[in-house]
């Protein structure tokens, strides 16, 4: 059957392999399963859920009981005061885009601590030109860039010295960057110096990723607002759109007015029938997620015996569920993408090839033969088509799928 699938007995030979040294950090990714799971179902009973939680509305959306539910789980699981998890958010660059318009007014200044933000926010904020841009309304914009992968605490007290930052924007995992992704520990420290200098600047968190990859999450350190994408990890591959942003009660009711319209804000929006899928998809999440990470430490062990730069290392302590292959090689880069393509579930007939996308600068290659388009907690492979060459490998709804498109595209590459 391997065979059938164009994967080689050297490649199952490798896997087996690689598998065998692996065992502890399996081990301590299931611990991390159980105790998100505990907290997951610690929210389930808290709230009550029921299968009146699974019925749907349509129109304005008054009074769905489910959606209201769902934002009360979301918000226990995430230690939040209110979350507002929405099927009309269209992706994750929507909820930040939405957070930063509802917190910020003309003359503000934000602050990103972590450099250049993900691609796709640069014609948000307004870095590349857009009429649409919070620079077109006045809202400026400065970033201190990490240092050795960590922040510039230095900096970042000097800056905070000065004239009034209103916000301050942290994203964590690495984005199409070659920088490590920002650990909860790092975060706590930066957040207590930032606190000791302005009790009232906005930090805002990119938490795309990095969902129940550990027991915290960023509001427990002091963060006041986290955001993120159903079609990663807290939709569990169930979530079929949507994405969420929790944290201050008064912030939440703020982006709640953005989204919707003032005076309407979280008690409009219909659900259209997907609340099952929201609560189904949370309940999955920390398995899926422990699945995902089980395939990127593979990934990680057998590109680095394979003599590729790998990051993180398989036996480094993960933030997110993303995992970089340096390829050095264009040619290779791709293959790798195509492989992995080509033992998905659906369109494994497809070649991915490299395309200009709406939102980015480079041309991505992207293989994502998933359930629900442009999911990437479903196995997924992209990046920008520049030099290093680095593919950003993700997602695995279960650890057995996650490893068959891995063996299939290693083999593309050996070809
Ligand atoms: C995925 C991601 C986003 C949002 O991307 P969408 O494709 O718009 O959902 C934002 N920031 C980071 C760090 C991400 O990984």
């Amino acid at each position: 059957m391997y065979n059938e699938l164009g994967i080689s007995e050297e490649v199952v030979n490798l896997t087996k392999k690689a598998e065998e040294t692996l065992a502890h950090q399996f081990k301590e990714i299931d611990e991390i399963c159980d105790y998100n799971s505990l907290k997951v179902l610690n929210a389930f009973l808290k709230n009550k859920v029921s299968e009146i939680h699974f019925g749907s509305t349509t129109g304005y959306g008054y009074n769905d009981v489910g959606r209201e539910t769902i934002e009360k789980v979301f918000a226990d699981v995430l230690e939040a005061e209110d979350a507002l998890v929405r099927n009309q958010f269209i992706s994750g660059t929507h909820a930040l885009t939405v957070a930063l318009f509802a917190f910020l007014r003309p003359g503000d200044t934000m602050l990103s601590i972590t450099g250049k933000p993900y691609d796709t926010l640069e014609e948000v904020i307004g870095i590349k030109e857009n009429a649409s841009s919070l620079k077109s309304y006045n809202i400026k914009y400065e970033q201190i860039d990490l240092i050795n992968d960590d922040f510039d605490c230095e900096g970042i007290t000097k800056r905070l010295e000065g004239p009034k930052v209103k916000l301050i924007t942290i994203q964590r995992s690495k984005g199409y960057s070659t920088r490590k992704s920002i650990s909860l520990e790092q975060l706590e420290k930066v957040i207590k110096i930032i606190r000791e200098i302005d009790k009232e600047v906005i930090i805002m968190i990119d938490n795309c990723y990095c969902e129940f990859v550990r027991e915290r999450e960023p509001l427990s350190v002091g963060a006041d607002i986290i955001v993120g994408s159903l079609i990663k990890n807290l939709g569990g591959g169930l979530a079929p759109n949507g994405g969420y942003i929790a944290g201050r009660k008064d912030l939440v009711a703020l982006a709640a007015e953005r989204l919707t319209v003032p005076g309407g804000g979280k008690e409009v929006g219909p659900t259209l029938g997907i609340n099952k899928s929201l609560l189904q998809g949370l309940f999955f999440a920390p398995s899926v997620v422990a699945s995902s990470l089980k395939t990127a430490v593979l990934v990680s062990k057998l590109l680095e015996d394979e003599g590729y730069k790998v990051e993180p290392k398989y036996n480094e302590k993960r933030v997110d569920i993303v995992q970089t292959i340096e390829f050095g090689d264009k040619e290779k880069m791709i293959k790798y993408c195509q492989g992995i393509q080509a033992a998905s579930p659906i369109d494994s007939f497809v070649l991915p090839i490299p395309c200009d996308m709406p939102g980015y600068q480079d041309q991505i290659v992207m293989a994502s033969g998933s359930f629900i388009q442009g999911s990437s907690i479903e196995l997924s492979c992209d990046g920008p088509v520049r030099p290093p060459y680095v593919a950003y490998m993700q997602g695995g709804l279960t650890y057995q799928y996650g490893k068959l498109s891995v063996m299939k595209a290693i083999e593309n590459i050996k070809k």
